[in-house]
C-alpha cells in the first residue's frame, strides 16, 4: 500500500534519466508569486527567457515554448511541418524513437522505419536498440528516393531508453550528400543542455526539447526550435493544428507574451536554469556530463556488466544503461534498491523491459552523489545475487579522484 505519510530521512536519490534532480536555486525561483501574464513584468521575463533559450539551442531563429511535456512538442513539430499522408523516414534507436513513430502514425503520416542491422548476442531480437543512428543508412535510403517523396527525416539525438547519443551533424551531412530536400526533425529532449547541440550549424529544421532533463527543471515545458525552412513549410503544411500552431505564438513572443496562459512559475525556473547554464558556460556543462558518464561507465565495467549501448562512440553523457545477466529481472533489482536505499533508477522500457536498468547522470548532481548512487546499485545487485567482478564504486572513486573536473582545475590555476 502506498503510504504518503512516510518520508525516509535525507534526500531521495532521483537517479532516473529525467525528470532530473532540481537545484534548490531553481526551486526557490519557482516559488515567487505568480504574476499577471499580460502585465509589463511578465513581458520582460518572456523576452529574457525567449532570448536566452536560443543560446542553449545555438540558434538565431525562434524557439517556441509550450506548457507541455516532450510528447506535446513532438506532436507540434510534426503538425506544423507536414500534411496528412506525407511520407517520413524515422529511425528506431529505442523506445522513445518507437513512441514518436507511433505518434506520427496516429497523426495520419506514412511512416517508414529505418533500423540499424547486425547481430547482437545479448539482444538478438533488437540489435538496433544497442546502437545510435547510422547516417549511411539514411543517405542510402534518400538516394533511392528520386521523386523526393520523403518529406522529413526524424531522429532522436539522445535515446533515453538505451543511452545512445547520435551524431546529428553526420545525419545532416548524409541528407546533403544525397541531395535530398527532406526536413530534419531532431528530438533532443534528453540531449539538450547535456550534450552539444547546434541547431543552426547542423541545419536542423525542428529541434524538440523538454524541461525535465538537462535544464534541471520539473517537467512541464516543451520546446520547438525552428529553422527558416521549417517556418516556410508550416505555411503550406495541412495537418490540423490550433493550440500547437507556431504562427500566433511566434508573433506574440516578439513582445514576450503568449496567446494562451503560459506556465509562469516554470518560466521563472527556466530563467534561473538558463542563468545557471550560461553562467557555467555550455562547454563546461557538456564536459561535466562527459566526465560523470565516464566515471559511471568505469563502475559498470568493473562490475563486468554489459552497457546497453554497445557502440562506445555513441555512449551517452546523460545516462548509462546497465544490462543484467540472463534470467535476472532488472526491475526486481530496481525495486529492491528503491525499498532499501531510497534510490530511484530508470526502468527498462519496451523491448528491454526487465533486461536492464538506467542510471541517470544529469541534473543537480556531483561526484559524491553519483558515488552514492553507484553504492546503492552495487549493494542492490549483490543483495539480488548478481556476481560482480570487482567494486564499481571503488573504480569510480579512483576515476573521479584521478580526473579532476575541468572547472576545479581552472579555479586552482
Ligand atoms: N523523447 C525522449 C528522448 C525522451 O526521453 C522523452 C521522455 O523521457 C520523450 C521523448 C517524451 O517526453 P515526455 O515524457 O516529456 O512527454
Amino acid at each position: 500500500m502506498l503510504d504518503l505519510d512516510f518520508h525516509p530521512s535525507g534526500r531521495h536519490f532521483l537517479q532516473i534519466p529525467g525528470p532530473s534532480p532540481v537545484p534548490d536555486r531553481i526551486l526557490r525561483a519557482m516559488s515567487l508569486p505568480t504574476i499577471d501574464h499580460r502585465g509589463p513584468e511578465f513581458g520582460a521575463l518572456g523576452r529574457k527567457v525567449l532570448a536566452d533559450v536560443k543560446k542553449v539551442f545555438k540558434t538565431r531563429h525562434p524557439v517556441v515554448i509550450y506548457p507541455a511535456s516532450g510528447t506535446g512538442a513532438w506532436e507540434a513539430a510534426l503538425v506544423n511541418t507536414l500534411s496528412s499522408g506525407d511520407h517520413v523516414l524515422m529511425v528506431e534507436t529505442g523506445h522513445f524513437a518507437a513512441l514518436w513513430i507511433k505518434l506520427a502514425k496516429r497523426l495520419g503520416l506514412s511512416t517508414e522505419v529505418l533500423a540499424a542491422s547486425g547481430q547482437d548476442a545479448l539482444l538478438p531480437e533488437a540489435p538496433h536498440w544497442r546502437q545510435g543512428v547510422k547516417p549511411e543508412l539514411i543517405e542510402a535510403r534518400l538516394r533511392r528516393d528520386p521523386e523526393k517523396k520523403i518529406k522529413a527525416v526524424c531522429v532522436v539525438h539522445n535515446e533515453t531508453s538505451t543511452g545512445a547519443l547520435s551524431d546529428i551533424a553526420a545525419v545532416r551531412k548524409a541528407i546533403d550528400v544525397a541531395g535530398h530536400p527532406a526536413l530534419l526533425l531532431v528530438d533532443s529532449i534528453s540531449g539538450l543542455a547535456c550534450a552539444d547541440l547546434r541547431h543552426d550549424e547542423w541545419g536542423i529544421d525542428v529541434t524538440i526539447g523538454g524541461s525535465q532533463k538537462g535544464l534541471m527543471m520539473p517537467p512541464g515545458i516543451g520546446f520547438n526550435a525552428l529553422s527558416p525552412r521549417a517556418i516556410e513549410a508550416s505555411k503550406t503544411a495541412k495537418l490540423p493544428r490550433a493550440f500547437w500552431a507556431w504562427d500566433e505564438i511566434v508573433a506574440m513572443n516578439v513582445d514576450g507574451y503568449w496567446p494562451s496562459t503560459p506556465n509562469t512559475n516554470l518560466l521563472y525556473a527556466l530563467n534561473e536554469s538558463l542563468d545557471m547554464l550560461l553562467g557555467e558556460g555550455l562547454d563546461n556543462v557538456f564536459a561535466r556530463h562527459d566526465r560523470w558518464a565516464a566515471g559511471v561507465r568505469t563502475a559498470v565495467d568493473a562490475w563486468q556488466l554489459p552497457i546497453q549501448c554497445a557502440d562506445p562512440s555513441c555512449h551517452s553523457p546523460v545516462l548509462t544503461g546497465v544490462m543484467t545477466p540472463a534470467g535476472v529481472d532488472a526491475d526486481a533489482i530496481r525495486r529492491l534498491i528503491h525499498e532499501r536505499f531510497d534510490l530511484s533508477l530508470g526502468t527498462g522500457l519496451g523491448k528491454v523491459k526487465g533486461r536492464m536498468f538506467r542510471i541517470g547522470h544529469l541534473g543537480d548532481s556531483n561526484d559524491l552523489t553519483l558515488l552514492a548512487a553507484l553504492a546503492g546499485c552495487e549493494m542492490g545487485l549483490k543483495l539480488a545475487g548478481v556476481r560482480l567482478a570487482a567494486s564499481g564504486v571503488q573504480a569510480a572513486m579512483e576515476h573521479f579522484a584521478s580526473h579532476a573536473a575541468p572547472s576545479v582545475i581552472a579555479r586552482a590555476a
